[in-house]
Protein backbone atom coordinates (compact mmCIF):
# COMPACT_ATOMS: atom_id res chain seq x y z
CA UNK A 1 0.00 0.00 0.00
CA UNK A 2 1.13 3.50 -0.96
CA UNK A 3 1.13 5.92 1.87
CA UNK A 4 0.08 9.07 0.32
CA UNK A 5 2.29 12.43 1.69
CA UNK A 6 1.48 16.02 1.92
CA UNK A 7 4.73 17.99 2.87
CA UNK A 8 3.98 21.74 4.53
CA UNK A 9 6.74 24.12 4.09
CA UNK A 10 8.50 21.46 1.38
CA UNK A 11 11.04 23.77 0.52
CA UNK A 12 13.03 24.00 4.03
CA UNK A 13 14.83 21.96 5.99
CA UNK A 14 12.54 19.39 6.94
CA UNK A 15 10.87 19.33 3.94
CA UNK A 16 14.16 18.63 1.75
CA UNK A 17 15.08 15.90 4.31
CA UNK A 18 11.25 14.70 4.18
CA UNK A 19 11.95 14.43 0.09
CA UNK A 20 15.06 12.68 0.93
CA UNK A 21 13.22 9.83 2.96
CA UNK A 22 10.61 9.18 0.71
CA UNK A 23 13.06 9.19 -2.24
CA UNK A 24 15.32 6.07 0.20
CA UNK A 25 12.33 4.60 0.82
CA UNK A 26 11.25 4.31 -2.70
CA UNK A 27 14.44 3.21 -3.76
CA UNK A 28 14.59 0.09 -1.50
CA UNK A 29 10.75 -0.44 -2.06
CA UNK A 30 9.06 1.02 -4.72
CA UNK A 31 6.01 2.73 -4.00
CA UNK A 32 6.04 2.30 -0.65
CA UNK A 33 5.30 6.14 -0.78
CA UNK A 34 3.89 8.97 -3.01
CA UNK A 35 4.36 12.99 -2.78
CA UNK A 36 0.31 13.70 -3.13
CA UNK A 37 0.65 17.35 -2.10
CA UNK A 38 3.02 20.20 -1.30
CA UNK A 39 3.03 23.69 -0.38
CA UNK A 40 5.50 26.18 0.16
CA UNK A 41 6.05 30.34 0.84
CA UNK A 42 6.89 30.91 -2.29
CA UNK A 43 10.86 32.51 -1.67
CA UNK A 44 12.35 29.12 -3.32
CA UNK A 45 10.67 28.77 -6.79
CA UNK A 46 13.43 26.70 -8.53
CA UNK A 47 13.09 23.91 -5.38
CA UNK A 48 9.23 23.58 -5.90
CA UNK A 49 9.29 23.24 -9.66
CA UNK A 50 11.98 20.29 -9.42
CA UNK A 51 9.67 18.77 -6.69
CA UNK A 52 6.69 19.41 -8.78
CA UNK A 53 8.58 17.61 -12.00
CA UNK A 54 10.23 14.83 -9.43
CA UNK A 55 7.29 13.70 -7.75
CA UNK A 56 3.90 14.80 -9.91
CA UNK A 57 1.88 16.03 -6.36
CA UNK A 58 -2.14 16.76 -7.29
CA UNK A 59 -1.94 19.90 -5.54
CA UNK A 60 0.58 22.86 -4.68
CA UNK A 61 -0.69 25.51 -2.33
CA UNK A 62 2.21 28.45 -2.54
CA UNK A 63 1.34 31.39 -0.28
CA UNK A 64 3.03 34.28 -2.28
CA UNK A 65 0.87 35.75 -4.98
CA UNK A 66 3.54 36.07 -7.84
CA UNK A 67 5.41 32.76 -7.06
CA UNK A 68 2.08 30.77 -7.25
CA UNK A 69 1.48 32.31 -10.57
CA UNK A 70 4.71 31.76 -11.93
CA UNK A 71 4.60 27.99 -10.93
CA UNK A 72 1.17 27.70 -12.44
CA UNK A 73 2.15 28.73 -15.29
CA UNK A 74 5.38 26.78 -15.82
CA UNK A 75 3.31 23.29 -15.06
CA UNK A 76 0.34 20.92 -15.72
CA UNK A 77 -1.58 18.59 -14.30
CA UNK A 78 -1.16 20.45 -10.71
CA UNK A 79 -3.55 22.43 -9.03
CA UNK A 80 -1.90 25.10 -7.98
CA UNK A 81 -3.66 26.93 -4.56
CA UNK A 82 -2.99 29.76 -1.73
CA UNK A 83 -5.08 27.32 0.22
CA UNK A 84 -3.12 25.37 2.25
CA UNK A 85 -6.27 23.13 3.08
CA UNK A 86 -6.37 21.93 -0.27
CA UNK A 87 -3.01 19.83 0.63
CA UNK A 88 -4.90 17.87 3.47
CA UNK A 89 -7.48 16.35 1.27
CA UNK A 90 -5.21 14.14 -0.71
CA UNK A 91 -2.95 12.85 1.92
CA UNK A 92 -2.85 10.35 4.80
CA UNK A 93 -0.20 11.73 6.41
CA UNK A 94 0.84 15.33 6.18
CA UNK A 95 4.14 16.31 7.13
CA UNK A 96 3.89 20.14 8.76
CA UNK A 97 7.14 21.75 8.43
CA UNK A 98 6.16 25.03 8.38
CA UNK A 99 8.86 27.31 10.42
CA UNK A 100 7.45 29.34 13.30
CA UNK A 101 3.56 29.98 14.19
CA UNK A 102 2.60 30.26 10.73
CA UNK A 103 2.27 26.71 11.30
CA UNK A 104 -0.62 26.84 13.38
CA UNK A 105 -3.46 26.09 10.50
CA UNK A 106 -1.93 23.10 8.85
CA UNK A 107 -1.76 21.72 12.59
CA UNK A 108 -5.52 22.79 12.99
CA UNK A 109 -6.62 21.77 9.38
CA UNK A 110 -4.93 18.53 9.68
CA UNK A 111 -6.46 17.02 12.87
CA UNK A 112 -9.91 18.45 11.94
CA UNK A 113 -10.09 16.36 8.70
CA UNK A 114 -9.06 13.27 11.36
CA UNK A 115 -5.65 12.95 9.44
CA UNK A 116 -1.92 11.94 10.72
CA UNK A 117 -0.08 15.06 11.50
CA UNK A 118 3.57 14.65 11.54
CA UNK A 119 4.48 17.12 13.18
CA UNK A 120 7.88 18.93 12.68
CA UNK A 121 6.41 22.60 13.77
CA UNK A 122 6.65 22.58 17.22
CA UNK A 123 5.41 26.47 18.02
CA UNK A 124 1.72 25.52 16.75
CA UNK A 125 1.35 22.56 19.51
CA UNK A 126 3.27 25.01 22.25
CA UNK A 127 1.26 28.26 21.22
CA UNK A 128 -2.24 26.59 20.60
CA UNK A 129 -2.47 23.61 23.28
CA UNK A 130 -5.20 24.30 24.97
CA UNK A 131 -7.20 24.37 21.08
CA UNK A 132 -5.25 21.32 19.47
CA UNK A 133 -6.39 19.49 22.41
CA UNK A 134 -9.78 18.91 21.51
CA UNK A 135 -9.11 17.74 18.16
CA UNK A 136 -7.38 14.68 19.01
CA UNK A 137 -10.73 12.87 20.21
CA UNK A 138 -11.15 13.33 16.20
CA UNK A 139 -11.33 9.85 14.66
CA UNK A 140 -8.23 9.46 13.09
CA UNK A 141 -6.75 12.32 14.28
CA UNK A 142 -2.84 11.97 15.77
CA UNK A 143 0.10 13.41 16.10
CA UNK A 144 3.68 11.93 15.74
CA UNK A 145 6.31 14.20 16.43
CA UNK A 146 9.02 14.86 13.97
CA UNK A 147 11.48 16.39 16.64
CA UNK A 148 14.18 14.06 17.44
CA UNK A 149 13.57 14.01 21.77
CA UNK A 150 9.88 13.45 21.01
CA UNK A 151 10.32 10.74 18.84
CA UNK A 152 12.95 9.29 20.96
CA UNK A 153 9.96 9.60 24.19
CA UNK A 154 7.36 8.01 21.20
CA UNK A 155 9.43 4.76 20.99
CA UNK A 156 10.56 4.67 24.90
CA UNK A 157 6.98 4.99 25.66
CA UNK A 158 6.23 2.22 23.18
CA UNK A 159 7.39 -0.10 26.42
CA UNK A 160 4.91 0.21 28.76
CA UNK A 161 0.99 -0.92 28.32
CA UNK A 162 -0.10 1.59 31.23
CA UNK A 163 2.08 4.59 30.90
CA UNK A 164 0.01 7.24 33.37
CA UNK A 165 0.42 4.88 36.07
CA UNK A 166 3.93 3.80 34.80
CA UNK A 167 6.26 6.97 33.84
CA UNK A 168 8.01 8.53 36.50
CA UNK A 169 9.63 11.12 34.73
CA UNK A 170 10.71 12.04 30.90
CA UNK A 171 13.95 13.18 30.74
CA UNK A 172 14.59 15.53 27.54
CA UNK A 173 18.10 15.53 26.61
CA UNK A 174 19.87 18.66 25.57
CA UNK A 175 22.90 19.27 22.83
CA UNK A 176 23.59 21.95 25.19
CA UNK A 177 23.97 24.18 21.86
CA UNK A 178 26.93 26.06 20.70
CA UNK A 179 27.57 28.04 24.29
CA UNK A 180 27.71 25.38 26.67
CA UNK A 181 30.15 25.85 29.05
CA UNK A 182 30.19 29.30 28.71
CA UNK A 183 28.76 31.91 31.13
CA UNK A 184 26.73 34.79 30.62
CA UNK A 185 29.53 37.52 30.63
CA UNK A 186 31.18 36.01 27.59
CA UNK A 187 27.71 35.29 25.84
CA UNK A 188 27.52 39.48 25.70
CA UNK A 189 28.97 39.96 22.18
CA UNK A 190 28.27 36.42 20.57
CA UNK A 191 28.16 36.85 16.62
CA UNK A 192 25.05 35.34 14.65
CA UNK A 193 27.22 33.58 13.26
CA UNK A 194 28.58 31.80 16.18
CA UNK A 195 25.37 31.09 17.23
CA UNK A 196 24.56 29.37 13.78
CA UNK A 197 27.69 27.05 14.29
CA UNK A 198 25.93 24.04 16.35
CA UNK A 199 27.81 21.09 17.31
CA UNK A 200 25.69 18.81 16.02
CA UNK A 201 22.75 19.20 13.89
CA UNK A 202 22.55 21.31 11.05
CA UNK A 203 19.25 23.29 11.25
CA UNK A 204 17.11 26.19 9.89
CA UNK A 205 18.90 29.72 11.70
CA UNK A 206 15.49 30.31 14.09
CA UNK A 207 15.80 26.87 15.82
CA UNK A 208 19.37 27.02 15.75
CA UNK A 209 19.54 29.79 17.48
CA UNK A 210 16.23 28.58 19.87
CA UNK A 211 19.31 25.74 20.57
CA UNK A 212 21.92 28.17 21.20
CA UNK A 213 19.51 30.13 24.31
CA UNK A 214 18.01 26.59 25.30
CA UNK A 215 14.83 28.04 24.22
CA UNK A 216 14.04 24.88 21.75
CA UNK A 217 14.66 22.50 24.78
CA UNK A 218 12.13 24.71 26.92
CA UNK A 219 9.73 25.07 23.94
CA UNK A 220 10.14 20.82 23.87
CA UNK A 221 9.55 20.53 27.06
CA UNK A 222 6.10 22.00 26.96
CA UNK A 223 5.69 20.12 23.23
CA UNK A 224 6.20 17.14 25.06
CA UNK A 225 3.62 17.96 28.06
CA UNK A 226 1.37 18.65 24.93
CA UNK A 227 1.83 15.84 23.49
CA UNK A 228 1.91 12.90 26.09
CA UNK A 229 -0.10 15.02 29.12
CA UNK A 230 2.77 14.42 31.77
CA UNK A 231 3.05 16.86 34.71
CA UNK A 232 6.00 19.13 34.51
CA UNK A 233 7.39 18.44 37.44
CA UNK A 234 7.91 14.71 35.59
CA UNK A 235 9.70 16.39 32.68
CA UNK A 236 13.56 16.95 33.38
CA UNK A 237 16.49 18.22 30.76
CA UNK A 238 19.63 16.66 30.59
CA UNK A 239 22.42 17.99 28.28
CA UNK A 240 24.32 15.58 26.49
CA UNK A 241 26.83 16.87 23.97
CA UNK A 242 26.72 13.93 21.52
CA UNK A 243 23.07 13.81 20.40
CA UNK A 244 22.91 10.12 20.07
CA UNK A 245 20.98 9.49 23.13
CA UNK A 246 18.23 11.53 21.91
CA UNK A 247 15.83 11.36 25.06
CA UNK A 248 14.58 8.75 27.66
CA UNK A 249 12.17 7.87 29.99
CA UNK A 250 12.47 6.43 33.14
CA UNK A 251 9.39 4.15 34.63
CA UNK A 252 7.80 3.48 38.36
CA UNK A 253 10.46 0.53 38.65
CA UNK A 254 13.25 2.86 38.12
CA UNK A 255 13.72 1.33 34.57
CA UNK A 256 15.40 4.18 32.16
CA UNK A 257 14.51 3.36 28.36
CA UNK A 258 16.21 5.61 25.85
CA UNK A 259 16.28 5.69 22.46
CA UNK A 260 19.73 5.80 20.53
CA UNK A 261 21.04 6.48 17.32
CA UNK A 262 23.19 9.10 15.09
CA UNK A 263 22.06 12.73 14.73
CA UNK A 264 19.65 12.23 12.06
CA UNK A 265 16.25 14.03 11.18
CA UNK A 266 15.61 11.26 8.69
CA UNK A 267 14.76 8.67 11.27
CA UNK A 268 12.03 10.95 13.01
CA UNK A 269 10.61 11.57 9.47
CA UNK A 270 10.54 8.20 8.86
CA UNK A 271 9.08 6.93 11.52
CA UNK A 272 6.34 9.62 11.45
CA UNK A 273 5.64 9.10 8.39
CA UNK A 274 5.72 4.67 8.81
CA UNK A 275 4.57 4.46 12.13
CA UNK A 276 4.04 1.64 13.58
CA UNK A 277 6.15 0.28 11.32
CA UNK A 278 9.63 1.03 10.96
CA UNK A 279 11.35 2.27 7.75
CA UNK A 280 13.35 -0.17 5.66
CA UNK A 281 16.47 2.47 5.53
CA UNK A 282 18.93 2.36 8.76
CA UNK A 283 18.95 5.85 8.79
CA UNK A 284 20.44 6.75 12.39
CA UNK A 285 22.27 3.45 13.00
CA UNK A 286 25.29 3.54 15.51
CA UNK A 287 29.19 2.46 14.47
CA UNK A 288 29.92 1.47 17.59
CA UNK A 289 33.42 0.79 16.57
CA UNK A 290 34.02 4.89 16.64
CA UNK A 291 30.98 5.84 19.47
CA UNK A 292 33.28 6.01 22.54
CA UNK A 293 31.58 8.10 25.29
CA UNK A 294 28.34 9.43 26.45
CA UNK A 295 27.99 12.28 28.43
CA UNK A 296 25.63 13.61 30.69
CA UNK A 297 25.10 16.99 32.78
CA UNK A 298 22.73 19.41 34.07
CA UNK A 299 21.81 22.58 32.36
CA UNK A 300 22.75 25.59 33.35
CA UNK A 301 19.90 27.58 34.35
CA UNK A 302 21.38 30.96 35.19
CA UNK A 303 22.92 31.33 31.75
CA UNK A 304 20.42 29.77 29.49
CA UNK A 305 17.32 31.61 31.29
CA UNK A 306 15.26 30.66 28.27
CA UNK A 307 15.21 27.15 29.64
CA UNK A 308 13.16 28.19 32.87
CA UNK A 309 10.76 30.52 31.18
CA UNK A 310 9.46 28.02 29.35
CA UNK A 311 8.53 26.03 32.30
CA UNK A 312 6.55 29.14 34.02
CA UNK A 313 5.25 30.03 30.78
CA UNK A 314 3.98 26.01 30.42
CA UNK A 315 2.74 25.61 33.87
CA UNK A 316 0.73 29.07 33.48
CA UNK A 317 -1.09 27.42 31.15
CA UNK A 318 -3.43 29.45 28.64
CA UNK A 319 -1.95 31.90 26.23
CA UNK A 320 1.18 32.16 28.23
CA UNK A 321 2.82 29.73 25.76
CA UNK A 322 1.69 31.60 22.75
CA UNK A 323 3.41 34.47 24.07
CA UNK A 324 6.31 33.20 24.95
CA UNK A 325 6.91 31.48 21.48
CA UNK A 326 5.95 34.80 19.76
CA UNK A 327 8.16 36.70 22.06
CA UNK A 328 10.86 34.82 21.07
CA UNK A 329 10.26 34.17 17.32
CA UNK A 330 10.74 38.34 17.46
CA UNK A 331 13.04 38.38 19.55
CA UNK A 332 15.24 35.65 17.39
CA UNK A 333 14.33 37.65 14.32
CA UNK A 334 15.72 40.89 15.67
CA UNK A 335 19.21 38.85 16.49
CA UNK A 336 19.62 37.36 13.27
CA UNK A 337 18.90 40.57 11.68
CA UNK A 338 21.69 42.48 13.78
CA UNK A 339 19.04 44.46 15.96
CA UNK A 340 19.59 43.03 19.57
CA UNK A 341 21.85 40.87 21.41
CA UNK A 342 22.13 37.39 21.86
CA UNK A 343 21.41 38.63 25.54
CA UNK A 344 18.47 40.43 24.93
CA UNK A 345 16.55 37.42 23.78
CA UNK A 346 15.97 36.20 27.33
CA UNK A 347 15.34 39.54 28.31
CA UNK A 348 12.60 40.61 25.75
CA UNK A 349 11.26 37.01 26.50
CA UNK A 350 10.91 37.55 30.67
CA UNK A 351 9.41 41.65 29.64
CA UNK A 352 6.80 40.00 27.84
CA UNK A 353 5.79 36.90 29.67
CA UNK A 354 5.63 39.82 32.72
CA UNK A 355 2.82 41.35 30.90
CA UNK A 356 0.68 38.43 30.11
CA UNK A 357 -3.04 38.56 30.67
CA UNK A 358 -3.77 35.41 32.00
CA UNK A 359 -6.13 34.12 29.29
CA UNK A 360 -7.02 30.83 28.11
CA UNK A 361 -7.82 30.61 24.72
CA UNK A 362 -10.82 28.58 23.71
CA UNK A 363 -10.86 28.59 19.46
CA UNK A 364 -7.93 29.25 16.68
CA UNK A 365 -9.00 33.26 16.16
CA UNK A 366 -7.46 33.33 20.49
CA UNK A 367 -4.51 32.40 19.51
CA UNK A 368 -4.18 34.42 16.71
CA UNK A 369 -4.83 37.28 19.00
CA UNK A 370 -2.45 36.18 21.74
CA UNK A 371 0.04 36.14 19.09
CA UNK A 372 -0.38 39.00 17.33
CA UNK A 373 -0.62 40.72 20.76
CA UNK A 374 2.87 39.49 22.25
CA UNK A 375 4.54 40.44 19.29
CA UNK A 376 3.43 43.96 19.30
CA UNK A 377 4.77 44.00 22.73
CA UNK A 378 8.24 41.83 21.99
CA UNK A 379 8.60 44.52 19.15
CA UNK A 380 8.10 47.34 21.40
CA UNK A 381 10.86 46.20 23.87
CA UNK A 382 12.81 45.69 21.11
CA UNK A 383 12.87 48.94 19.75
CA UNK A 384 13.88 49.95 23.01
CA UNK A 385 17.24 47.54 23.77
MG1 LIG B 1 14.42 18.62 19.01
Amino acid sequence: MTVRVAIAGSTGSIGTQTIGVIRAENAREPGSYAVAALSAGGANIETILAQIEEFRPEVVSIAREDARREVAALTTGVLVTSDSEDIVESADVVVNSVVGFAGLEVTVETLQAGKRLALANKESLIAAGPVVQPLLSIPGAEIVPIDSEHCALHQCLRSSFEPEREVRRLLLTASGGPFRGKVADELAGVTVESALAHPTWAMGPKITVDSSTLMNKGLEVIEAHELYGTPYDQIEVVVHPQSVVHSMVEFSDGSTIAQLSMPTMHLPIGYALGYPDRTRVPFGAIDWTTLSRLDFEPPDRETFRCLDLAYQAGRAGGTAPAWLSAANEVAVAAFLSGKVRWNAIADVCVDVLERHDGATPVCVADVIEADQVARRIAEEIVEQQ
